[in-house]
Protein backbone atom coordinates (compact mmCIF):
# COMPACT_ATOMS: atom_id res chain seq x y z
CA UNK A 1 0.00 0.00 0.00
CA UNK A 2 1.13 2.90 -0.67
CA UNK A 3 -0.18 6.32 1.47
CA UNK A 4 -1.33 9.31 -0.89
CA UNK A 5 0.09 11.91 1.63
CA UNK A 6 -2.67 14.98 1.75
CA UNK A 7 0.28 17.37 2.74
CA UNK A 8 2.56 17.23 -0.34
CA UNK A 9 0.31 18.35 -2.81
CA UNK A 10 -1.29 21.16 -0.43
CA UNK A 11 2.76 22.26 0.15
CA UNK A 12 2.87 22.26 -3.97
CA UNK A 13 -0.40 24.70 -3.88
CA UNK A 14 0.55 26.73 -1.50
CA UNK A 15 4.01 27.35 -2.22
CA UNK A 16 2.55 28.07 -5.94
CA UNK A 17 0.06 30.19 -4.82
CA UNK A 18 2.48 32.35 -2.47
CA UNK A 19 3.79 33.15 -5.65
CA UNK A 20 0.93 33.96 -7.34
CA UNK A 21 -0.22 36.71 -4.46
CA UNK A 22 3.21 38.46 -4.65
CA UNK A 23 2.55 38.68 -8.34
CA UNK A 24 -0.65 39.80 -7.75
CA UNK A 25 0.42 42.55 -5.27
CA UNK A 26 2.71 43.58 -6.99
CA UNK A 27 0.72 43.97 -10.08
CA UNK A 28 -2.04 45.91 -8.27
CA UNK A 29 -1.36 47.00 -4.88
CA UNK A 30 -4.60 45.48 -3.65
CA UNK A 31 -4.89 41.66 -1.91
CA UNK A 32 -7.90 39.59 -2.21
CA UNK A 33 -10.51 39.81 1.03
CA UNK A 34 -12.80 36.95 1.95
CA UNK A 35 -16.09 37.24 4.26
CA UNK A 36 -17.10 34.16 5.85
CA UNK A 37 -20.85 34.22 7.10
CA UNK A 38 -22.31 31.95 9.73
CA UNK A 39 -25.75 31.76 10.43
CA UNK A 40 -26.99 30.20 13.91
CA UNK A 41 -24.35 29.54 16.88
CA UNK A 42 -22.70 25.78 15.49
CA UNK A 43 -19.52 25.81 17.49
CA UNK A 44 -18.00 23.53 15.06
CA UNK A 45 -18.25 26.17 12.32
CA UNK A 46 -16.92 28.67 14.17
CA UNK A 47 -13.94 26.41 14.85
CA UNK A 48 -13.89 25.59 11.35
CA UNK A 49 -14.17 29.68 10.52
CA UNK A 50 -11.04 30.57 12.91
CA UNK A 51 -8.55 28.06 10.50
CA UNK A 52 -9.74 29.91 7.88
CA UNK A 53 -8.94 32.84 9.14
CA UNK A 54 -5.49 31.23 10.30
CA UNK A 55 -4.61 30.20 6.73
CA UNK A 56 -6.18 33.68 5.14
CA UNK A 57 -3.35 35.45 7.70
CA UNK A 58 -0.48 33.34 6.54
CA UNK A 59 -1.00 34.43 2.78
CA UNK A 60 -1.75 38.31 3.83
CA UNK A 61 -5.71 37.90 2.43
CA UNK A 62 -7.66 40.14 4.23
CA UNK A 63 -10.64 38.44 6.37
CA UNK A 64 -14.05 39.09 7.85
CA UNK A 65 -16.14 37.07 10.07
CA UNK A 66 -19.97 37.94 10.35
CA UNK A 67 -21.83 35.67 12.50
CA UNK A 68 -25.81 36.70 12.49
CA UNK A 69 -28.09 34.55 15.23
CA UNK A 70 -31.26 34.87 14.31
CA UNK A 71 -32.16 37.44 11.86
CA UNK A 72 -32.98 36.07 8.87
CA UNK A 73 -33.48 39.60 7.08
CA UNK A 74 -30.47 40.54 8.75
CA UNK A 75 -28.48 37.49 7.06
CA UNK A 76 -30.00 38.15 3.54
CA UNK A 77 -29.11 41.95 3.67
CA UNK A 78 -25.49 41.51 4.65
CA UNK A 79 -25.04 39.17 2.01
CA UNK A 80 -26.37 41.77 -0.40
CA UNK A 81 -23.88 44.21 0.91
CA UNK A 82 -21.34 41.58 0.56
CA UNK A 83 -21.77 41.07 -2.90
CA UNK A 84 -21.97 44.86 -4.03
CA UNK A 85 -18.40 45.59 -1.45
CA UNK A 86 -16.05 45.64 -3.89
CA UNK A 87 -13.40 45.17 -1.61
CA UNK A 88 -14.87 42.17 -0.76
CA UNK A 89 -13.72 39.92 -3.62
CA UNK A 90 -15.04 36.45 -2.22
CA UNK A 91 -17.61 35.24 0.37
CA UNK A 92 -18.66 31.85 2.07
CA UNK A 93 -21.40 30.92 3.58
CA UNK A 94 -21.03 28.39 6.47
CA UNK A 95 -23.58 25.07 6.02
CA UNK A 96 -25.79 23.89 6.85
CA UNK A 97 -28.15 26.89 6.80
CA UNK A 98 -31.84 26.23 8.05
CA UNK A 99 -33.87 24.33 5.63
CA UNK A 100 -35.80 27.93 4.76
CA UNK A 101 -32.61 29.95 4.47
CA UNK A 102 -31.09 27.57 1.56
CA UNK A 103 -32.29 29.76 -0.90
CA UNK A 104 -29.89 32.45 0.67
CA UNK A 105 -27.08 31.09 -0.95
CA UNK A 106 -28.50 31.65 -4.58
CA UNK A 107 -27.78 35.08 -3.66
CA UNK A 108 -23.89 35.03 -3.38
CA UNK A 109 -22.33 36.63 -6.45
CA UNK A 110 -20.96 33.84 -8.78
CA UNK A 111 -18.00 35.37 -9.23
CA UNK A 112 -17.44 35.84 -5.51
CA UNK A 113 -18.49 32.27 -4.70
CA UNK A 114 -15.29 30.08 -3.81
CA UNK A 115 -17.03 27.34 -2.31
CA UNK A 116 -18.48 26.96 -5.72
CA UNK A 117 -22.04 26.07 -4.66
CA UNK A 118 -24.46 28.41 -6.48
CA UNK A 119 -26.45 27.04 -9.28
CA UNK A 120 -24.36 29.40 -11.71
CA UNK A 121 -20.75 27.97 -10.92
CA UNK A 122 -22.09 24.30 -10.53
CA UNK A 123 -24.14 25.02 -14.07
CA UNK A 124 -20.77 25.67 -15.49
CA UNK A 125 -18.77 23.19 -14.10
CA UNK A 126 -21.37 20.49 -15.65
CA UNK A 127 -20.69 22.64 -18.94
CA UNK A 128 -17.02 22.42 -18.96
CA UNK A 129 -17.09 26.16 -18.66
CA UNK A 130 -14.20 28.14 -16.25
CA UNK A 131 -15.81 28.78 -13.20
CA UNK A 132 -15.12 28.32 -9.43
CA UNK A 133 -15.22 24.46 -8.33
CA UNK A 134 -16.01 23.44 -4.55
CA UNK A 135 -12.81 22.89 -3.14
CA UNK A 136 -13.25 19.21 -1.84
CA UNK A 137 -13.76 17.90 -5.61
CA UNK A 138 -10.54 19.54 -7.04
CA UNK A 139 -8.84 18.71 -3.72
CA UNK A 140 -9.52 14.28 -4.68
CA UNK A 141 -8.51 15.50 -8.54
CA UNK A 142 -5.29 17.68 -7.32
CA UNK A 143 -4.66 14.24 -4.84
CA UNK A 144 -4.59 11.92 -7.75
CA UNK A 145 -2.42 14.10 -10.26
CA UNK A 146 -0.31 14.94 -7.63
CA UNK A 147 0.67 11.22 -7.78
CA UNK A 148 0.29 10.83 -11.70
CA UNK A 149 -2.74 8.07 -11.12
CA UNK A 150 -4.07 7.44 -14.69
CA UNK A 151 -7.65 8.31 -14.75
CA UNK A 152 -8.39 7.94 -18.25
CA UNK A 153 -10.65 4.72 -19.10
CA UNK A 154 -10.60 3.77 -15.30
CA UNK A 155 -13.41 2.63 -13.66
CA UNK A 156 -13.90 4.99 -10.88
CA UNK A 157 -16.84 4.82 -7.92
CA UNK A 158 -17.94 7.67 -5.94
CA UNK A 159 -19.84 7.03 -2.76
CA UNK A 160 -21.91 9.97 -1.93
CA UNK A 161 -23.97 12.49 -3.89
CA UNK A 162 -23.74 15.79 -2.48
CA UNK A 163 -24.04 19.09 -3.98
CA UNK A 164 -20.60 19.89 -2.72
CA UNK A 165 -18.67 16.71 -3.25
CA UNK A 166 -20.50 13.70 -4.71
CA UNK A 167 -22.18 15.27 -7.94
CA UNK A 168 -19.18 17.72 -8.67
CA UNK A 169 -16.17 14.95 -8.21
CA UNK A 170 -17.95 12.71 -10.43
CA UNK A 171 -17.82 15.34 -13.06
CA UNK A 172 -14.28 16.15 -12.67
CA UNK A 173 -13.75 12.59 -13.16
CA UNK A 174 -16.18 12.66 -16.58
CA UNK A 175 -13.86 15.37 -17.68
CA UNK A 176 -10.50 13.03 -17.01
CA UNK A 177 -12.65 10.62 -18.96
CA UNK A 178 -13.06 8.19 -16.46
CA UNK A 179 -16.15 5.68 -16.74
CA UNK A 180 -17.67 6.97 -13.39
CA UNK A 181 -20.41 5.27 -11.34
CA UNK A 182 -22.12 7.38 -8.26
CA UNK A 183 -22.95 5.40 -5.33
CA UNK A 184 -25.54 6.32 -2.21
CA UNK A 185 -27.95 4.96 0.26
CA UNK A 186 -30.03 3.37 -2.15
CA UNK A 187 -27.36 1.70 -4.36
CA UNK A 188 -28.18 -2.30 -4.92
CA UNK A 189 -24.97 -4.43 -4.20
CA UNK A 190 -22.28 -1.44 -3.07
CA UNK A 191 -19.75 -3.99 -2.36
CA UNK A 192 -20.17 -5.30 -5.66
CA UNK A 193 -19.30 -1.66 -7.09
CA UNK A 194 -16.51 -1.05 -4.79
CA UNK A 195 -14.76 -3.91 -5.77
CA UNK A 196 -14.92 -3.62 -8.97
CA UNK A 197 -13.70 0.14 -9.24
CA UNK A 198 -10.12 1.29 -9.88
CA UNK A 199 -10.68 4.33 -8.22
CA UNK A 200 -13.07 5.15 -5.33
CA UNK A 201 -13.99 7.72 -3.78
CA UNK A 202 -15.86 7.67 -0.68
CA UNK A 203 -17.87 10.99 1.22
CA UNK A 204 -21.04 9.33 3.00
CA UNK A 205 -19.88 11.22 6.53
CA UNK A 206 -20.33 7.64 8.31
CA UNK A 207 -17.12 6.91 10.37
CA UNK A 208 -14.93 3.84 8.78
CA UNK A 209 -18.02 2.36 7.70
CA UNK A 210 -16.46 1.42 4.74
CA UNK A 211 -14.06 -1.76 5.80
CA UNK A 212 -11.17 -3.41 3.88
CA UNK A 213 -13.42 -6.72 2.65
CA UNK A 214 -15.56 -4.14 0.34
CA UNK A 215 -12.95 -3.02 -1.01
CA UNK A 216 -10.37 -4.73 -3.67
CA UNK A 217 -6.73 -4.87 -3.40
CA UNK A 218 -6.21 -3.25 -6.64
CA UNK A 219 -8.19 -0.01 -6.20
CA UNK A 220 -7.16 3.45 -5.28
CA UNK A 221 -9.24 5.00 -2.67
CA UNK A 222 -9.56 8.34 -1.81
CA UNK A 223 -11.15 9.39 1.83
CA UNK A 224 -13.42 12.36 2.21
CA UNK A 225 -14.70 11.85 5.33
CA UNK A 226 -13.88 13.90 8.23
CA UNK A 227 -16.20 12.54 11.13
CA UNK A 228 -15.26 13.57 14.97
CA UNK A 229 -15.81 10.91 17.17
CA UNK A 230 -14.83 11.23 21.13
CA UNK A 231 -12.49 13.92 19.83
CA UNK A 232 -10.77 11.92 17.44
CA UNK A 233 -10.86 12.71 13.48
CA UNK A 234 -11.74 9.43 11.36
CA UNK A 235 -12.61 9.05 7.92
CA UNK A 236 -15.51 7.10 6.22
CA UNK A 237 -13.12 4.20 5.65
CA UNK A 238 -10.91 1.78 8.34
CA UNK A 239 -7.94 3.18 7.36
CA UNK A 240 -6.39 0.75 9.37
CA UNK A 241 -7.63 -2.36 7.70
CA UNK A 242 -7.83 -0.85 4.37
CA UNK A 243 -4.45 0.40 3.68
CA UNK A 244 -2.95 -3.45 4.50
CA UNK A 245 -5.15 -4.63 1.35
CA UNK A 246 -5.70 -1.76 -1.09
CA UNK A 247 -3.00 -0.21 -3.83
CA UNK A 248 -3.18 2.89 -2.71
CA UNK A 249 -5.13 5.48 0.35
CA UNK A 250 -5.32 8.79 1.71
CA UNK A 251 -4.84 9.05 5.33
CA UNK A 252 -7.56 11.01 7.70
CA UNK A 253 -6.33 13.75 8.75
CA UNK A 254 -3.86 14.67 6.52
CA UNK A 255 -5.57 13.97 3.09
CA UNK A 256 -8.10 15.31 1.18
CA UNK A 257 -8.54 17.93 3.85
CA UNK A 258 -5.31 19.54 4.21
CA UNK A 259 -5.71 19.73 0.41
CA UNK A 260 -9.18 21.27 0.36
CA UNK A 261 -7.95 24.15 2.92
CA UNK A 262 -5.52 25.31 0.33
CA UNK A 263 -7.50 25.24 -3.14
CA UNK A 264 -9.89 27.00 -1.04
CA UNK A 265 -7.14 29.26 -0.32
CA UNK A 266 -6.35 29.38 -4.28
CA UNK A 267 -10.22 29.70 -5.11
CA UNK A 268 -9.99 32.93 -3.16
CA UNK A 269 -7.38 33.83 -5.36
CA UNK A 270 -9.07 33.09 -8.57
CA UNK A 271 -12.06 35.40 -7.41
CA UNK A 272 -9.91 38.32 -6.80
CA UNK A 273 -8.37 37.90 -10.31
CA UNK A 274 -12.05 37.48 -11.62
CA UNK A 275 -13.13 40.38 -10.14
CA UNK A 276 -9.78 42.27 -11.40
CA UNK A 277 -9.71 41.29 -14.57
CA UNK A 278 -6.18 40.06 -14.30
CA UNK A 279 -5.17 36.90 -15.98
P1 LIG B 1 -23.91 14.56 2.87
O1 LIG B 1 -24.47 14.11 4.15
O2 LIG B 1 -24.43 15.78 2.21
O3 LIG B 1 -24.07 13.36 1.81
C1 LIG B 1 -23.77 12.06 2.16
C2 LIG B 1 -23.98 11.16 0.98
O4 LIG B 1 -23.60 9.84 1.36
C3 LIG B 1 -25.44 11.07 0.51
O5 LIG B 1 -25.46 11.10 -0.89
C4 LIG B 1 -25.92 9.72 1.05
O6 LIG B 1 -26.83 9.07 0.22
C5 LIG B 1 -24.62 8.92 1.06
N1 LIG B 1 -24.63 7.87 2.09
C6 LIG B 1 -24.82 8.03 3.39
N2 LIG B 1 -24.69 6.83 4.03
C7 LIG B 1 -24.42 5.93 3.06
C8 LIG B 1 -24.18 4.53 3.08
N3 LIG B 1 -24.19 3.83 4.22
N4 LIG B 1 -23.91 3.91 1.91
C9 LIG B 1 -23.89 4.61 0.76
N5 LIG B 1 -24.09 5.94 0.69
C10 LIG B 1 -24.36 6.59 1.83
O7 LIG B 1 -22.34 14.65 3.09
P2 LIG B 1 -21.18 15.55 2.40
O8 LIG B 1 -20.99 15.19 0.99
O9 LIG B 1 -21.38 16.96 2.78
O10 LIG B 1 -19.93 15.02 3.25
C11 LIG B 1 -19.51 13.68 3.20
C12 LIG B 1 -18.34 13.51 4.12
O11 LIG B 1 -17.27 14.30 3.66
C13 LIG B 1 -18.58 13.97 5.58
O12 LIG B 1 -17.82 13.15 6.45
C14 LIG B 1 -18.03 15.36 5.60
O13 LIG B 1 -17.62 15.76 6.90
C15 LIG B 1 -16.85 15.19 4.70
N6 LIG B 1 -16.38 16.42 4.08
C16 LIG B 1 -15.04 16.62 4.07
C17 LIG B 1 -14.51 17.72 3.49
C18 LIG B 1 -13.03 17.84 3.42
O14 LIG B 1 -12.53 18.86 2.99
N7 LIG B 1 -12.29 16.81 3.78
C19 LIG B 1 -15.37 18.80 2.96
C20 LIG B 1 -16.78 18.44 2.88
C21 LIG B 1 -17.26 17.29 3.47
P3 LIG B 1 -28.33 9.65 -0.10
O15 LIG B 1 -28.12 10.75 -1.07
O16 LIG B 1 -29.03 8.48 -0.69
O17 LIG B 1 -28.87 10.12 1.21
Amino acid sequence: MKKLDGKKVAQKIKNNLKLELNEIKNQTNKTPHLIVFQYGKDKASKKYAQRIKKNCKEFGIGFDYKQIIAEPNKFKLSLEKANENDNISSIMVQQPLPKNLEHYLELINPQKDIEGITSNSLGKLLLGLDTLIPATAEACLEILNYYQIKLSGKRAVVLGRSNIVGKPVSILLQQENATVTMCHSKTNNLEWELKNADIVIVAIGQAEIIKAEMLSENSIIIDVGTNFINGKLLGDVDFKSAANKVKMITPVPGGVGTVTNQVLMRNIVKSFKKLNNIK
